[in-house]
């Protein structure tokens, strides 16, 4: 604070920068939200992501879940888009990952999380938590974890867009049991579209993390087990994401050309 009682020019610049940077990943965030609802229109659970190549803000790789359609428990969204950045940068070269940030609608699983720890991914952003299988933090905290590649740490940003998340997910298990020939009474209930469970900041981030990542100015919403938005913007999952579908694919397709450059094969000189 300065002498005449205004913040001082630092405090505001960073809290101007953290504003511009949470700005950054609702966005992305949006894409990969947007990228859920289009699974959930093809039969599958709702969990999508995005890969951003950090240096320049492109989207390089996206990744939906498919475990329905190829009947493989492990076929996650994270790995439809490792595979996908594997295949422009070859697969030995892990040096990318350190500038690509994951978007992914639901805290990774703790198989997935290992992987991208092992990748060494620079950072990973999550709208909700995974209560079951949670691998950053709900059940397993692998991205602190020292005993497998202690070196690769990355960065973790929780809750963002979290009730649409939470929202899609509640889609697909009201629908599964529509779909039931014996509805589970349970689950047999009316969609709730108003309560959501508390936000346990603290499974994720520390409040020094918190306060680090979204401005002391918010650090009330981790006391108090907040979420960052009071409402839930129905207009990513309640819309056909088709055309968005189209459009992420020919993005991805643009970085291909203007950026990924694959490894040329070896060539044995004589
Ligand atoms: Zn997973």
């Amino acid at each position: 604070m300065s002498n005449d009682g205004q913040p001082c020019q630092c405090v505001s610049a960073r809290s101007s920068a953290i504003t511009m940077g949470l700005d950054l990943h609702v966005n992305y965030m949006r894409m990969a939200t947007k990228l859920a609802r289009y699974a959930l229109d093809h039969d599958e659970t709702p969990v999508a992501c995005i890969f951003v190549h950090t240096p320049t803000d492109q989207v390089l790789a996206y990744g939906m879940n498919d475990t329905n359609r190829s009947l493989s428990g492990v076929a996650h969204a994270e790995f439809m888009g490792i595979a996908q950045i594997q295949e422009k940068f070859g697969a030995q070269n892990t040096a990318i990952f350190k500038d690509v940030t994951l978007y992914v609608t639901v805290e990774p699983c703790i198989m997935c999380a290992s992987a991208l720890k092992q990748l060494g991914i620079q950072k990973v952003v999550f709208g909700c938590g995974n209560e079951r299988f949670g691998g950053n933090g709900s059940i397993l905290s692998i991205h602190r974890d020292s005993c497998t590649v202690p070196q690769n740490k990355h960065e973790l940003i929780p809750g963002v867009l979290r009730k649409e998340a939470i929202m899609l997910l509640r889609y697909f298990y009201v629908r599964e049991n529509e779909r039931s020939p014996k509805p589970r009474a349970k689950a047999n209930r009316k969609l709730d579209v108003s309560v959501f469970p508390p936000m346990n900041w603290g499974l994720y981030l520390t409040r020094s993390e918190f306060e680090e990542i979204f401005g002391a100015s918010k650090i009330e919403y981790f006391d108090k087990s907040l979420d960052l938005s009071t409402h839930v913007d129905w207009s990513l999952i309640d819309c056909n994401q088709d055309i968005f579908f189209q459009n992420l694919k020919v993005e991805c397709e643009l970085f291909s050309l203007q950026v990924a450059k694959k490894p040329k094969p070896q060539t044995i000189s004589s």
